[in-house]
């Protein structure tokens, strides 16, 4: 049996039960290695993820293994690979293994800042992110247009770009398109690729480790700096600080500037007004749920890419399922074609519409928004969102705040720091603290318990009805 396939299909199934973080965290560059006996090895890119994997999600893989391949899987081995894979192609991108393998000391961007000396041209682009694989459809061509416009004149177009959009809507694939086609012209150029948490820890770690001018001149020292996922900037005071002198002097040298966000400058709250103001200096472009056509166009072109044609009129019942999401979309399609390739059948309305039921709900759940969470519970509860938002310690409004951070967590899948960031600015502590209090309570409590269950109910009418 293929060993590639058959990861490719674990991926598919643990992509869609584990959170979207979580899968891109533990999963991004894993693989099998072996697979004998009923004896796997499965490679992982350094300790921390093995360690992980180990704990949290061992069980899992060995059922999926198990229930794809139809055998038993006797032991699973987890090797840590000293190379980051990049799965799709095969190729190793970056070598940025580190005996001691702490979340910073992994970061390519500083790993290879110690070890190779000068700034290497490249950091952490994916080659599969290009133009080429990229759909166009009434929701992003404005996005597309300008990023192609930037491609072909970075630094003279529109500087900085800024574009926003909902989760799995492909602002980073479109980012890393526009850096990839940069140094396809030209691979000369300094292309940096970074989300903001990773700019945030580049930071930290230098300043620990009494390095920060380096990092500084590095990160001043590129051609194109694009930052994925700004949003979390949002009560970052020092990196703020950073982040605008870094752009201060990046735009002065007419050097270009893409930042993404899930939320306009306008709506990310605690951000410093003149950093906002920056983010408004260039073009500003939206990215939209993509319409039905696009869909079915974006689910054809991934069945040929992967060398699995599917009709049009089963990719119609997909796409008709699943609205969210371009990523619920290739989710739904791995999971389809792994089912297929490993029966040895042809997909069918039926067999499609049985194998996306549990993804149905999902879907659903997925639409819903952090602010629909904070208007159900405060109209549940009979409070103002003012007041639930607010500072007050009172039990009639923190009780409330706990569960909307529990729901944000538990049904919307949101990272700690996210959700305390809706809250009025919390810190991650305290949504961490909330998520297991009112997890706790509701074991004992049939009143909570109950309340739950329908702040949940309305949530998803309101949601399915819009
Ligand atoms: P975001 O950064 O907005 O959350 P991503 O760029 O990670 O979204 O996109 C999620 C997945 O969907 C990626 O695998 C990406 O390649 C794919 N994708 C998104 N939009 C498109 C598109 N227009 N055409 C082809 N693939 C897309
Ligand atoms: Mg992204």
């Amino acid at each position: 049996m293929d060993t590639h396939a058959v990861w490719t299909a674990v991926l598919g199934e643990l992509e869609l039960a584990v959170s979207r973080a979580s899968f891109t965290t533990w999963f991004r560059n894993t693989g099998i290695t072996r697979f004998e006996n009923g004896e796997i090895v499965i490679f992982v890119p350094n300790a921390f993820t093995k360690a992980y994997i180990e704990k949290k999600y061992h069980q899992p893989i060995l059922h999926c293994l198990e229930r794809i391949t139809g055998k038993p899987v006797r032991r699973i081995e987890y090797h840590i690979e000293s190379g980051i894979r990049n799965h799709e192609s095969r190729e190793v991108v970056l070598v940025t293994a580190s005996p001691s393998a702490s979340l910073g000391a992994n970061n390519p961007l500083l790993a290879n800042f110690h070890d190779v000396g000068p700034a290497p041209n490249k950091y952490g682009l994916n080659s599969k992110y290009i133009f080429e694989t990229f759909i166009v459809g009434k929701a992003n061509e404005l996005a597309h247009a300008a990023a192609q416009a930037i491609a072909t004149r970075p630094g003279e177009a529109y500087n900085p770009l800024f574009v926003y959009g909902g989760v799995g809507l492909g602002k980073t694939h479109l980012l890393q398109a526009v850096g990839n086609a940069i140094l396809s012209q030209n691979n000369q150029k300094k292309v940096l690729y970074v989300t903001i948490d990773t700019f945030t820890n580049d930071f930290i770690h230098a300043v620990r480790e009494g390095r920060a001018k380096d990092v500084k001149d590095l990160y001043r020292a590129v051609d194109v700096l694009i930052v994925d996922d700004i949003q979390f900037i949002s009560g970052k005071e020092r990196t703020q600080e950073e982040f605008f002198h870094t752009f201060n002097e990046l735009h002065q040298q007419r050097k270009q500037i893409i930042i993404s966000s899930d939320r306009p400058p306008k709506a990310i709250a605690g951000i410093e007004d003149r950093l906002r103001s920056r983010m408004e200096w260039g073009m500003i472009v939206d990215i939209a749920q993509p319409d039905i056509e696009t869909r079915v166009a974006i689910l054809d072109a991934r069945c040929r890419e992967r060398g699995f044609p599917i009709p049009l009129h089963i990719l119609q019942t997909v796409a008709t399922i699943i609205q969210t999401n371009v990523r619920e979309l290739e989710g739904a399609l791995n999971k389809i074609i792994a089912y297929h390739q490993l029966k040895n059948t042809e997909p069918t309305e039926e067999s499609v519409r049985s194998l996306l039921s549990s993804i149905e709900s999902a879907s659903i759940r997925s639409s819903i928004t952090p602010k629909q969470v904070v208007n159900t519970v405060s109209e549940f509860y009979g409070i103002t969102i003012e007041a639930v938002v607010g500072q007050s310690r009172e039990k009639r409004f923190a009780m409330p705040r706990q569960v909307i951070m529990f729901l944000m967590r538990k049904e919307l899948s949101m990272s700690f720091p996210a959700i305390g960031h809706e809250l009025g600015g919390r810190d991650h502590t305290t949504a961490m603290h909330a998520y297991s209090k009112v997890e706790r309570g509701a074991e004992n409590d049939l009143k909570l318990r109950q309340e739950i269950e329908m702040i949940k109910q309305r949530m998803y009418i309101n949601s399915a009805q819009r």
